[in-house]
């Protein structure tokens, strides 16, 4: 038996790597320490750690008979850490001197680390997971954010109000990096308004390494020492600063480290300065001129564009650049013009801002969008760029996302997955013979299931609306009321994503009465939950979350339509995990992806969307129901209006009808079998690891100059 030292020890150390955050046994062990104590500090272990008294631990590790469970876990990370026999050992050997460097201004790992505000993280998170699995040698490079992205309340008029939380680093899973002095790491910029310091911190997650820049350090000003409080959160003089850390100031990390990437993969724009600071280097060390070296670092660079949006792309004003960028520029030897053109479709254009995606495009020699038609839409945007050639041959392809199943797969689905593909599906996950299995399982296994979860998430969803309605003090009946919220036998969809305009989070509410009449329908009820936050700015955004809150609080709805308020990471997991239908409705084609719908595919959810992102590669017609055929219109509340009408008819005359049409043994047959043939058909498919598997063979070794050799070693 283990002693208590040994003990808390080793539940530390499993607290300190991420990997943890994946694994069902380790969450479990944490969890039954002291349940209620995890979900107070957020599913935090470092904190839970801290916190947890030590006897008490003792006491529950032993009348749980944990300490046998404590040392697995721990014998499985380390068996994880050294395990050589991967994927990427085959296949991605090549990089394993020099890694890819991956880039984000944003990473989702997990609710307690909160650097990340939405599907642009958790997409990256993602990224650094199944990279980890597959044994690809790779590092992030991100910003620590003191306060990262708000937290989310209502007013009792339901306006968003954002709360702005230091995290303390003491209770984080990082660790402050070391120099090759042993002193704690600090990198510099120098710019034409002083130099930017920075220390950075490893986050470990699984194999994978993430550094995060930070610039609370007493040598900076104090306006720079805020500059890396906040996600997103300042103007533009803020976020070029910002931007400046991440790109240029993580490369420098990269090469204090003595790390010498042989692939920059910038996940979307913010990152893009990254390869200004990579040519800085080689003309330094090689003595190569400008024209040389972009040549050389442009073969490198893969780049990943997230937004068909234009004004989604981040644009700086000249004077802004060179604020921040003219000493960088003078080593570059580059005129203020020539500098300026790098970031211009129109270099001879003075009034054209600096746009950061610009500058990605010309500086990369592998450029993706992410999802077969954001390709398209990528390529037609900026097919200006390439005057010479076609749309057709603007060099922009696709790899569409993915995400991490161990991360997202609820574990009862990962159980009966165990039984019926066999425990090592996990991976073969991006093949599709792994799915073939789903075939055999019994309906009424995969029902009940489905039932066990979604009355956990029916748990979770009035929890939740006790505490928001106790935090604003309403009275004892109107929480007692929302207590009893929601019925497990109701069809229950589910929406929650950020609430920016083109994701149209209230479109089914477009017409209450019509809406009202499918609620109150009392022989097949329905019910939805909603969850999102719209950015601080967003007006428009606070003001379709108010909607939404003002009609579940009617009487007459409040039963089936609820609110649920600080959509993080853990919000997500419990509802595609415990929904019926995953309901997403963009102006197409503005959805570049969409990433949520997949984790719900994962847990036998359906998917209920416009034909956009992911969906409009998926969808077949026999596993998920799909809302229009793809239209679009010029004239935006046009298509507003038919996609509602589209999105209700489908609902009225093909969701609820499939639903709700039982055998004698109470079982929707035809239900079961979409959701059947959407496992079968989709989960090999929109996982991380193909996506990161693609990335390796159509980005990663081209970019580092490899082959990519279809026959593994023998
Ligand atoms: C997956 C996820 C997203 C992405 O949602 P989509 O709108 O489908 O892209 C956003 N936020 C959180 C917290 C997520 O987990």
């Amino acid at each position: 038996m283990v002693g208590q030292r040994q003990l808390i020890d080793k539940l530390r150390e499993l607290a300190r790597n991420l990997w943890w955050t994946w694994q069902p046994n380790a969450i479990s062990l944490f969890r039954e320490l002291d349940p209620a104590l995890w979900r107070k500090l957020d599913h935090n272990p470092v904190e839970f750690l801290k916190q947890i008294d030590l006897e008490k631990l003792e006491l529950r590790a032993s009348e749980l008979a944990i300490h046998s469970r404590i040392d697995y876990a721990f014998r499985r990370l380390a068996e994880y850490l050294k395990n050589t026999d991967s994927w990427g050992s085959v296949y991605a050997s090549t990089l394993r001197s020099r890694p890819v460097a991956y880039f984000s201004a944003e990473f989702g790992l997990h609710e307690s680390l909160p650097i990340y505000s939405g599907g642009l993280g958790v997409l990256a998170g993602d990224h650094l997971k199944s990279a980890s699995d597959l044994g690809i040698p790779l590092v992030g490079v991100g910003l620590a954010y003191a306060q990262g992205y708000f937290r989310q309340s209502l007013d009792t008029n339901g306006w968003q109000q954002e709360h702005y939380l230091n995290a303390d680093p003491e209770k984080l899973p990082i660790e402050q990096v070391l120099g090759p002095d042993d002193k704690p790491l600090m990198i510099t910029i120098d710019t034409h308004s002083g130099v930017l310091h920075a220390r950075v911190w490893r986050v470990e997650v699984g194999r994978t390494t993430l550094f995060l820049l930070d610039s609370f350090v007493p040598e900076n000003s104090e306006w720079d020492r805020s500059l890396t409080a906040r996600l997103y959160g300042g103007d533009a003089r803020v976020r070029i600063r910002q931007e400046l850390l991440l790109g240029v100031g993580g490369i420098r990390v990269l090469h204090a480290l003595g790390i010498s990437p042989s692939v920059l993969h910038l996940n979307e724009g913010h990152s893009a300065f990254a390869v200004l600071e990579m040519i800085r280097a080689d003309m330094e060390s090689n003595g190569v001129p400008f024209g040389e070296a972009s040549r050389d670092v442009a073969a490198m660079t893969v780049f990943t564009t997230h937004t068909p949006v234009a004004a989604g792309h981040d644009r700086f004003p000249a004077a802004l650049v060179e604020e921040n960028l003219g000493k960088l520029r003078e080593a570059l030897h580059l005129s203020f013009d020539d500098f300026m053109g790098l970031g211009r479709v129109n270099i001879a254009d003075p009034n054209e801002l600096y746009c950061m995606t610009v500058l990605a495009l010309k500086l990369s020699r592998h450029a993706n969008g992410v999802s077969a038609l954001h390709g398209r839409v990528s390529r037609r945007m900026w097919q200006p760029l390439y005057p010479t050639r076609s749309e057709e041959e603007v060099p922009i392809g696709h790899i569409t996302n993915g995400v991490h199943v161990l991360t997202w797969v609820a574990p009862q689905m990962h159980l009966l997955y165990d039984r019926h593909l066999g425990t090592d599906w996990p991976k073969r996950q991006r093949f599709p013979e792994a799915w073939d299995g789903i075939r055999n399982i019994d309906d009424a296994e995969l029902w009940e299931t489905q039932q066990v979860l979604k009355a956990r998430l029916i748990d979770f969803v009035r929890r939740r609306l006790v505490a928001q309605y106790q935090r604003r003090n309403e009275s004892d009946a109107t929480i007692d009321r929302v207590s009893q919220a929601l019925d497990l036998n109701a069809l229950t969809i589910g929406f929650a994503r950020r609430f920016a305009t083109y994701k149209r989070a209230g479109l089914v509410m477009r017409d209450v009465e019509r809406l009202a009449a499918i609620l109150e329908a009392v022989d097949r009820p329905v019910q939805f939950i909603f969850a999102g936050k719209a950015h601080p700015e967003d007006h428009l955004g606070k003001e379709l979350i108010q909607n939404i809150v003002r009609m579940a609080r009617q009487e007459r709805f409040a039963h089936q339509l609820v609110f649920v308020e600080d959509y993080d990471m853990n919000v997500a997991r419990q509802l595609v995990q415990g929904v019926d239908v995953w309901l997403n409705n963009p102006r197409r084609p503005q959805e570049a992806s969409g990433t949520s719908g997949e984790k719900a595919l994962l847990n036998g959810a359906l998917n209920f969307s416009i034909l956009d992102g992911w969906w409009a590669e998926a969808y077949d017609g026999t596993n998920g129901f799909a809302i229009g055929r793809g239209e679009s219109h010029s004239v935006p509340s046009i298509q507003d209006e038919r996609d509602h009408q589209a999105l209700l008819d489908t609902l009225v005359n093909q969701v609820i009808p499939t639903y709700y049409n039982r055998d004698a043994s109470g079982l929707p047959r035809g239900w079961i079998t979409r959701q059947k043939n959407a496992l079968r058909s989709l989960a090999w498919r929109f996982n991380a690891d193909r996506m990161v598997m693609d990335y390796v063979q159509n980005s990663y070794l081209p970019a580092a100059g490899a082959q990519w050799c279809a026959m593994p070693k023998s």
